[in-house]
C-alpha cells in the first residue's frame, strides 16, 4: 500500500473518500446505533443503552448494513449529513472528527491496526446495550447513559 492510501483518514476530506475509504473510517463503536434524544431546551444529545433492532451487541455491528434503510427507515446516511447534523454523532466518531478537521484517536483501528482497540479503549458499546422491545417512556429515561462516563480510560 502506498503512503497516500495509508493516510486517507488523515489527509483526505470526507467528500473525497472512496466508498471503501468511507466505510473503513467507521471505528465500529456502535454509538450511533442506540436510541438517542435531543433535549428540547439545551439541544444536548442524550444517549440510551437501548439498541436498534438491527444492532448486533456481541459483534458491535449492524446485522443488516447493506439493506439497513429498508429495515430501519430512521437509520441515517451520514454521507448526506448537513454540517449541523454532524453534531448528532458522538464526539469520538471518526466522521465527526474528520468533518471538523481533527485527527483520529490512537485507539481508532486505522491507527492501531487492530479492530479490537476501540473495544479495549472503552469507546464501543459492545456488550453494553439492551434490546429495544417493550420499553415504556419511564423505562427509557432510566436507560439514559453517558457513553464517556468514568471507567472509559481511552487507552488502547
Ligand atoms: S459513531 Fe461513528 S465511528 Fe462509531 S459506529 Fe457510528 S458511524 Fe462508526
Ligand atoms: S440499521 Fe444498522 S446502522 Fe442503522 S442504526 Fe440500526 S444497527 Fe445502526
Amino acid at each position: 500500500m502506498h503512503d497516500d492510501e495509508q493516510r486517507f483518514w488523515r489527509d483526505k476530506p470526507l467528500d473525497a473518500l472512496t466508498d471503501r475509504e468511507w466505510e473503513a473510517l467507521c471505528d465500529g463503536c456502535g454509538r450511533c446505533c442506540v436510541w438517542k434524544f435531543e433535549d428540547a431546551d439545551s439541544g444536548e444529545i442524550l444517549y440510551t443503552d437501548i439498541r436498534c433492532a438491527s444492532f448486533d451487541d456481541n459483534h458491535c455491528r449492524c446485522q443488516h448494513y447493506a439493506e439497513r434503510k429498508m429495515r430501519v427507515p430512521d437509520c441515517l446516511d451520514i454521507r448526506s449529513f448537513t454540517d449541523a447534523q454532524f453534531a448528532w454523532l458522538p464526539e469520538s466518531c471518526a466522521y465527526r472528527l474528520r468533518h471538523a478537521g481533527k485527527p483520529l484517536f490512537d485507539w481508532h483501528p486505522l491507527i492501531s491496526g487492530d479492530p479490537a482497540s476501540v473495544h479495549r479503549a472503552g469507546i464501543s458499546l459492545q456488550h453494553k446495550t439492551v434490546c429495544g422491545d417493550h420499553f415504556s417512556e419511564a423505562d427509557i429515561i432510566r436507560h439514559i447513559i453517558d457513553p464517556d462516563e468514568p471507567g472509559n480510560d481511552h487507552a488502547v
